[in-house]
């Protein structure tokens, strides 16, 4: 068992429920199997596989099976217990659970000591996922490549492919459907929509024009400060953001990455303690996409703050329970950001925001960052922080 600096433990067996197996919740999972392996944990997922979505956009090349961890895997690795359910839940529920001490679901009763929810943001138009419209969650259940190739081996699809959203998931998505289409020698035209006057607008403004050039060489057109209006037999409906004026092309199949909804969010203090009505549930934590912290760290919506919450939210809730209850406020800031732009080539900042790399550099870093995910997940921590 590793020693955690400021954790002088109380109690054996502390039973901790976490909601949500996402980057959060796993590597909350993982440091508590760490500094406490005989802590009782449920993990609570209406999923039956721990997804490493950051990696969904390579499903074009990869199949979805090498992204998906099974719970029943991480249940005999980490000693925990896997509920395939959704938990909903609403502050008055959390207060509710932070004076009980327990939840309910399916007829269940489980006391806990420690409650981490870690359930993730909503992706807008995530569910689409029928016909010619198409969202995240679709690419959760088919690879990539197989959702464009059963599609497109009907007949009457040889029109342009339309992806919706200039954001980072929709430019990974983007490239790597470029790519897809010409190594499997498929005529249909690319083109990318977007509300903004620019793409990656998050990111400093060389992101913008290094990956606009590198569209307009693939011959992938570009509607900026467009909105999109819907889709049906075969046509996109499209508005101009600043007349408003409204027009059709013509789209066999349309991709949503329309960026993800706050909505689901909930207040915590420096510690990852939720605030509710202003007042702080010592006994539930929040982490990850669905956390706004209230302290001078990082809340953008990244696997790397995900993980960086949920390990600070498993370190404070371990040694909340202990003698001495000193917590360590959440100060990560992160470290970079890479936007991968198909098989070989990507765009990011590194250390600082306008310290840009592009190409190989890039590339490589961004495989450094997803392998060190892959060591957690076989429960060896390689972060400094
Ligand atoms: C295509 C793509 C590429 C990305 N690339 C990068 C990248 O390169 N770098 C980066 O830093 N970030 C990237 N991101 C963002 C990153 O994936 C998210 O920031 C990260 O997944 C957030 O982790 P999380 O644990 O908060 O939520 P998630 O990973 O979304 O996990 C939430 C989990 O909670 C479960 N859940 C939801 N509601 C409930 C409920 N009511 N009860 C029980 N369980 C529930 C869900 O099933 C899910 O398993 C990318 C995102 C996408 C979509």
């Amino acid at each position: 068992m590793a020693v955690l600096p400021f954790y002088i433990s109380n109690k054996k067996n502390l039973k901790i429920v976490i909601v949500g197996g996402g980057y959060a919740g796993i590597a909350a999972l993982t440091t508590i199997a760490r500094y406490q392996p005989s802590a009782e944990i449920t993990l609570i997922d209406p999923k039956i596989d721990h997804i490493k979505i950051t990696h969904l956009h390579e499903t074009f090349r990869y199949p979805l099976t090498d992204f998906l961890i099974p719970f029943t895997d991480i249940e005999q690795e980490f000693g925990c217990r896997h509920l395939p359910l959704e938990l909903p839940f609403s502050e008055s529920t959390l207060l509710q659970w932070e004076r009980d001490k327990t939840i309910s679901i399916n007829n269940e009763s489980i006391p806990f000591d420690y409650l981490l929810i870690a359930s993730g943001a909503l992706n807008n138009n995530a569910d689409q996922g029928s016909g010619d419209v198409m969202g995240l969650n679709a690419f959760m259940k088919h690879s990539g490549s197989e959702i464009l190739n059963q599609f497109l081996s009907k007949p009457g699809t040889e029109a342009p492919i339309s992806v919706i959203g200039g954001g980072a998931t929709g430019i990974q998505f983007l490239f790597e459907i470029e790519h897809f289409l010409r190594y499997h020698k498929y005529k249909n035209k690319l083109r990318l929509i977007d509300s903004g006057d620019q793409v990656l607008k998050q990111f400093p403004d060389r992101f913008a024009r290094y990956v606009e050039a590198a569209m307009k060489n693939l011959n992938i057109e570009y509607y900026p400060t467009t909105y999109f209006r819907g889709q049906q037999h075969s046509q996109i409906r499209l508005e101009d953001k600043k007349t408003s004026h409204q027009f059709e092309l013509p789209s066999s199949l349309t991709f949503l990455f329309s960026g993800k909804s706050q909505g689901s969010v909930l207040k915590a203090n420096a510690f990852g303690q939720v605030i509710v009505d202003q007042q702080i549930l010592q006994h539930i934590f929040v982490a990850g996409d669905c956390a706004y912290y209230q302290s001078i760290g990082s809340n953008a919506l990244t696997a790397q703050s995900a993980v960086r919450k949920g390990k600070l939210a498993a370190r404070n809730l371990l040694r909340h329970s202990g003698l001495l209850k000193i917590l360590e406020p959440y100060l990560h800031r992160d470290i970079g950001y890479v936007v991968s732009l198909g098989p070989a080539d990507a765009i990011g900042w590194l250390a600082l925001e306008n310290n840009v790399v592009t190409g190989l550099a890039a590339y490589t870093i961004k495989e450094i960052v997803e392998a060190q995910y892959d060591l957690l997940l076989a429960g060896i921590d390689t972060y400094l922080l």
